[in-house]
């Protein structure tokens, strides 16, 4: 986290767990360790479910929310399930989460799709955070840098390269999400140095400004060597999110 400019986000993704009491539990243990003005963001993504709860209990909290998906449809209307961005914002969303891995592999969720909920995140008025990474077969067969550059490619070329100023990018290497395998520093580091530098090919103030956070397996004990590096902005964290001690402790990193 080497730019002052940039300020450190530490996402919480929720995905499909809890309770409405554990939520709220887990907001109020969170909102007594954040609490005044801060050098560092906390974001939170529960479930569709808590979005509005949650809003309701962050109050007199500088905790944002956050989404976890949206569709990818323009405008709302007759699609069953499926909640527009707009809907997001309504409910004091500036977040939201797309592209997640999880999202790509099984629901079958591709470039193109994930661009068209990037592009309506933003009319929106949401801030996406556009998840990238490669699986463990890729990462093992030496094309993470490939795999990564197209994701942020096929974004790139759609939705243009002044999208990314209100934009955040999240690289999560596949192989390190929920497995308590964590990218070394470095492994990190060469990846977001490789966005960073991509976007710059582009527009070099977008790019020094852009906001790199880090997911998979991050937890307090290693966040400190993965945010001590130079274009690492923070993390994008799921198990450990929902245990307040250790998401504080991750937070608390981010703050130093
Ligand atoms: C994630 O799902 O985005 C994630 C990073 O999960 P975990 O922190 O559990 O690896």
């Amino acid at each position: 986290m080497a730019v002052a400019t940039r300020i450190p986000l530490i996402a919480g993704n929720w995905k499909m767990h809890g309770t409405s009491d554990d939520s709220a539990e887990l907001v109020s243990t969170l909102k007594k360790i954040v609490s005044g003005p801060r050098d560092a963001q906390m974001l939170l993504c529960p479930p569709f479910t808590y979005l509005v709860a949650v809003e309701k209990w962050l109050k007199g909290s500088n905790i944002l929310l956050g989404a976890q998906n949206l569709s990818h449809w323009p405008s709302p209307g007759a699609y069953t399930g499926e909640v527009h961005g707009s809907m997001l914002k309504d409910v004091g969303c500036s977040f939201v989460i797309v592209g997640h891995s999880e999202r790509r592999q099984l629901y079958g969720e591709t470039d193109d799709l994930v661009v068209q909920k990037f592009q309506v995140a933003q009319e929106a008025g949401l801030t996406p955070i556009l998840c990238v990474g490669e699986t463990l077969e890729q990462h093992q067969k030496g094309k993470t840098e490939s795999v990564v550059v197209e994701q942020i490619m096929a974004a790139l070329m759609t939705a243009g390269v002044a999208a990314f100023s209100n934009a955040v990018i999240a690289y999560e290497p596949i192989w390190a999400i929920g497995t308590g395998h964590t990218a070394t520093p470095d492994q990190a580091q060469k990846v977001h140095a490789l966005i960073r530098s991509t976007i710059g090919e582009h527009d070099a103030t977008i790019s020094s400004d852009l906001r790199i956070l880090y997911g998979g397996s991050v937890k307090g004990d290693n966040a400190k060597e993965l945010f001590g590096m130079d274009d690492i902005d923070g993390g994008l964290v799921g198990g450990a999110s929902l245990k307040a001690a250790e998401f504080a402790a991750i937070f608390r990193v981010a703050l130093d």
